[in-house]
């Protein structure tokens, strides 16, 4: 099975080639970052009207290294949202225009299945697991059956882990996307040397908040800069890391263990952090639970990780006809029980 996925749901132009789920064959990612940051974060319409000058180049470049013909695909996979209403609007039409074209089926993906995804490819994990999603939008613990098929254990109830790292790289000043530079800095701070608050850590429940985090570092800067004092980047991103580190960690283990769960699965951009990597391996280890991060290139948005969701959704027939629309706000459950209404 070949399944070609498009991804705009952001500022990455993506598409790629899967088969049977788990092997890339082609892929492309035109990346925007360049042009967003001198306005120090994504601007909607720019990376909308870079979707249109981009996509059918990244397409076309993908089935090239694919070395696939349409007839050799057996279905194509977009992401239909949640994300950007523009920029989705770029993907959903471009995969509506193909599929129209080959009279192949068009299968609607939802962002966060596709995170999700990313898992199955290149082997390591199956079906069914937990999973923790952090990206830039979303922190959320849950469950995925054989069919993948999601339920939804918790979440947060502010700012994304993502977010987070985004908002306090601006404070400090790392310039945007800032979650890697905060992850590059913290290993050079003291993790000890600030204590932020844990929010919602002894909560019995799977949720969290972020943004009382981020308003302590807010505070530790402002004072010192009024004081004419200098601001410890590296011991502030240290003591925040840790902090977002250790509820992430707690919440997910105490899921793990409590549904009585074998394998945890990390995706979406934050599950490229080294701190969060080796805290959640250390506690995997001592817990017995099997924990699967996705290759670091894999975290982030791409295609490959659509195509992978769009195998398993074809696989149980999931697919729409061609009136297919996209949203900015999209639930899993909404989703994936059809429950995406076509505007008029
Ligand atoms: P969503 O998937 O929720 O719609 P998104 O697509 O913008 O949001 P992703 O592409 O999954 O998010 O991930 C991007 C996020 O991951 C950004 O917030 C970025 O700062 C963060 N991120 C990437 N690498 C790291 C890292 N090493 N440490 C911490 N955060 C990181
Ligand atoms: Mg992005
Ligand atoms: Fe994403």
């Amino acid at each position: 099975v070949r399944i070609l996925g498009i991804e705009t749901s952001c500022d990455e132009t993506a598409a790629a080639v899967v088969a049977d789920g788990r092997l890339i064959i082609g892929q492309t990612i035109a990346s925007q970052i360049a042009i967003h940051t001198r306005f120090g974060g994504v601007v909607p319409e720019v990376a909308s009207r870079v979707h249109v000058e981009t996509v059918t180049q990244v397409v076309h470049e993908t089935m090239r290294q694919a070395n696939t013909s349409w007839t050799d695909l057996d279905g194509i996979a977009v992401t239909l949202g949640p994300g950007l209403l523009g920029a989705l609007l770029v993907g959903v039409s471009a995969a509506k225009g193909y599929a129209l074209a080959t009279g192949l089926p068009l299968i609607p993906v939802h962002h966060i299945a596709g995170h999700v995804a990313a898992a199955l490819i290149d082997g390591g994990v199956e079906l069914p697991f937990l999973a923790l999603v952090v990206s830039g939008g979303h922190t959320e613990i849950l469950r995925v059956d054989e069919q993948f098929y999601f339920t939804r254990l918790g979440g947060t109830k502010d700012d994304a882990a993502g977010e987070a790292y985004d908002k306090v790289a601006r404070m400090v000043g790392l310039a945007y996307p800032g979650g890697p530079k905060v992850d590059a800095m913290a290993a050079l701070g003291n993790p000890d040397a600030f204590h932020f608050p844990r929010s919602m850590m002894e909560e019995d429940n799977y949720d969290f908040s972020f943004s009382g985090l981020k308003t302590a570092v807010l505070n530790e800067i402002n004072q010192r800069r009024q004081k004419g004092q200098e601001v410890p980047v590296a011991d502030l991103c240290a003591g925040f890391q840790q902090a977002v580190v250790d509820v992430l960690v707690e919440k997910a283990a105490r899921a793990m263990n409590q549904t009585k769960s074998h394998q945890l699965v990390v995706a979406g951009g934050v599950a490229a952090n080294q701190g969060l990597r080796r805290v959640l391996q250390d506690r995997a280890k001592h817990d017995g639970f099997h924990v699967h991060f996705p290759p670091m290139s894999l975290c982030t948005d791409n295609a490959a990780m659509i195509a992978a969701a769009g195998t398993k959704l074809l696989s149980r027939g999931f697919t729409h006809d061609l009136s297919l629309d996209a949203y900015a706000n999209l639930s899993l459950a909404d989703w994936q029980a059809g429950r995406f209404p076509v505007r008029a």
